[in-house]
């Protein structure tokens, strides 16, 4: 079976996390404290926080950048549940625009008329690995003096205009989760250069103390320096990883491209796309359907994924608090949408198998 995902774990993580385990010290330490320089230098922001996952980061960080209960965080239907769901955590609202149908990132012509008086900040998402239009939706922020906060637990090295995706709002969110381009096991991170947000953050990660005084109510959404460990050592790879995705995604393009009723990832020209999913349009009116091919591809032994089935307002939590939007382009993208096998672990033979079951009529 080809996975959809896989983690790429080499000798090198395996040595530093006995380092760790022979050095007593496993729990946050000197480790958490490397990872967050490094990363913070790659992603080029002044501050990085290590977090227990992406969900507990973004909890964080909202918090961080001021989400108070009653206010309202745009941000997109089309993403995983917690993106939305840590607004819900803060005692706010998300307020769902639609998308955009080529690159499944929000869209930022459709933002400026879901602001209210109760407007707090936009929480965007770099889908797939790919960017959104960052640069239109930060103007739209300033303009309004509302907080932007990226999501960008799928685009690690992912860059629009040559500067990395989680350097441009007023803090970003980072996953580690053995599915995305660079894993931890369980991790997350935030970058910031706010000195205040990055205070802020470091307070409620660790019960709201500093120096055992509770200022706040803060949690434990501590890293231990066993993950560190690996998240350094993930680091330093992460650059070829991704070049090995896009180099995958460029092949199943090239395959894909000719496939009647197949439609391939659109990448912006502004961006540098990670490929964290090369995910694919299945149009049903060309006479394919996506179960049937889901379906063969498994047969051919192919994991695929549907990345989202569907959209967040439309979940059960979601119509249960109310929520009766439409939002077109979300909709249609989660009936259509079909990820395949692009990691760094899938060889070019593999992506060649990829292709001709794709093609099989
Ligand atoms: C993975 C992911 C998260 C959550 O990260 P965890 O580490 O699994 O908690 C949040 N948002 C997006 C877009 C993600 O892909």
């Amino acid at each position: 079976m080809i996975p959809i995902a896989k983690p790429l774990i080499g000798e090198e993580e395996k040595r530093a996390v006995l380092e760790v385990l022979s050095s007593g010290a496993l729990a946050q330490g000197t480790k958490v404290k490397q990872f967050e320089e490094n990363f913070a230098g790659y992603v080029g922001t002044k501050y990085a926080i290590a977090t227990s996952s992406g969900t507990t980061a973004l909890h964080a960080a909202l918090l961080a950048a001021g989400i108070e209960k009653g206010d309202e965080v745009i941000t997109t239907p089309f993403s995983f549940i917690a993106t939305a769901n840590a607004i819900l955590y803060c005692g706010a609202k998300p307020v769902f625009a639609d998308i955009d149908p080529k690159t499944f990132n929000i869209d930022a012509e459709k933002i400026e008329e879901k602001i209210t008086k109760r407007t707090k900040a936009f929480l965007v998402v770099h889908l797939y690995g790919q960017s959104c239009s960052i640069d239109a939706i930060k103007e739209i922020c300033e303009d309004h003096d509302l907080k932007l906060i990226e999501d960008a637990c799928q685009a690690h090295g992912a860059e629009y205009r040559g500067r990395k995706v989680g350097s441009f709002g007023d803090c970003a969110v980072f996953s580690f989760y053995s599915t995305k381009n660079m894993t931890t096991g369980e991790g997350g991170m935030i970058t910031t250069d706010d000195a205040r947000i990055a205070e802020k953050a470091r307070l409620l990660r660790e019960h709201g103390s500093k120096l055992r005084y509770h200022d706040v109510l803060g949690y434990n959404y501590r890293m231990t320096d066993i993950a560190a460990a690996i998240g350094i050592e993930q680091l330093k790879k992460l650059d070829a990883m991704n070049h090995k995705r896009i180099s995958n995604a460029k092949l199943l393009t090239r395959g894909i491209e000719k496939i009647t009723g197949l439609e391939t990832p659109y990448i912006s020209p502004h961006a540098k796309h990670v490929f964290h999913q090369y995910t694919i349009r299945v149009r049903e009116e060309y006479g394919i359907s996506r179960d049937a091919l889901v379906e063969r591809l498994n047969k051919n032994g192919i994991g695929t994924l549907v990345y989202y089935p569907l959209p967040i307002h439309k979940q059960k939590l979601y119509k249960k608090l109310g929520y009766r939007d439409k939002l077109p382009m979300a909709e249609e993208a989660a009936k259509e949408v079909l990820s395949l096998p692009v990691h760094a672990g899938v060889s070019e033979t593999e992506i060649r198998h990829i292709v001709a079951s794709l093609s099989i009529e």
